[in-house]
Formats: C-alpha cells, structure tokens, sequence
C-alpha cells in the first residue's frame, strides 16, 4: 500500500518506520526543512512507557478554575479570548468524569504495554 504520513516528529518517523518494515511504501511529508523541529526537538529522552495515566482527571475541573492554580499545575491554559479555546475546553471538560478517566487510562495502559513491547524489539 501506498501510505503517506503528515509530519516528521518521533511519532510520524516512528509511524513511518513501522509500516516500511511492514513492507508499505511510505511517504513522510514535513513543513519545516527536517524532522524533530517542533515538540520532538525538546523531548528530554525519558523513557516512561508506565506514564499511563489519562488528562482527563475528574479534579482537573476544580484544579483548573481555582485561582493561581496555574502557577503548580502542569496543566497550564492561557486565556484567550478565541471561541476555538472555548470550544475544545468544553468538549474535554465534559470527558474529565472519573468513569472516562478509567476508560482512557485503561487504554493508554494497554497502548503502554504494546509499545514497551515493540520497543524493546526495536532496540535490539
Ligand atoms: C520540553 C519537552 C520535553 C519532553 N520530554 C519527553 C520525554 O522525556 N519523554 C517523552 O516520552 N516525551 C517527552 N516529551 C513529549 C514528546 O516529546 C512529545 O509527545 C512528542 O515529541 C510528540 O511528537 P509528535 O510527533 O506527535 O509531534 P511533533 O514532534 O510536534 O511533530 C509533529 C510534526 O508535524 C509537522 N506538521 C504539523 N502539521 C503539518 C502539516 N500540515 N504538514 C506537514 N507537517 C506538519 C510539524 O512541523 C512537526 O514536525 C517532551 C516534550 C517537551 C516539549
């Protein structure tokens, strides 16, 4: 199959890389002039694959809009007055209820474990 991939960060290469030696014909397309120039240029190199836990935590509501909560949370919103901010910040605050939490970290854990997995494979 003839397969192309938006964007040359560790994702997108490591998407790439995965379906080329699955025998795909591949195409990476990247708007700056190499790869790794936007996020993955700061990635500090940890490798966290038990870093499973989902955003959407049912405290994130009351941590979010408690005043100077910004200044310890690592979750951090800037305010804007732009209606798309407004928009995505219902759509995910409507997710933060314990029973979506448990849903999507289950998930991330199960894509945890198959990525430790393929990892390994991969370093050696
Ligand atoms: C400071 C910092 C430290 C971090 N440390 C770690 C760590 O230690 N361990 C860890 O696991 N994670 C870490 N992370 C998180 C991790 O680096 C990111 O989750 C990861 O880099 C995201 O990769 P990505 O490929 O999804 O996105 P990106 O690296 O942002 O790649 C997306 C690419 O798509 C391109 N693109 C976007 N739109 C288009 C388009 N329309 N056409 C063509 N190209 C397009 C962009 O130019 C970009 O190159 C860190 C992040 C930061 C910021």
């Amino acid at each position: 199959m003839e397969i192309t991939v938006l964007g040359a960060g560790v994702i997108g290469i490591s998407t790439a890389y995965e379906l080329a030696c699955r025998g795909h014909k591949v195409t990476v397309i990247e708007q700056n002039s190499g790869p790794a120039q936007e996020t993955s240029f700061g990635n500090a190199g940890l490798i966290a694959t038990g870093h499973a836990f989902s955003w959407n935590s049912p405290n994130l509501i009351s941590n979010v809009l408690k005043p100077n909560s910004n200044a310890k949370s690592a979750f951090k919103i800037k305010w804007s007055l732009s209606p798309e901010l407004y928009k995505w910040g219902i759509k995910f605050l409507l997710n933060c209820s314990k029973k979506k939490f448990i849903e999507f970290s289950n998930s991330k854990r199960e894509l945890c474990q198959y990525s430790h997995i393929l990892l390994k494979k991969i370093i050696e």
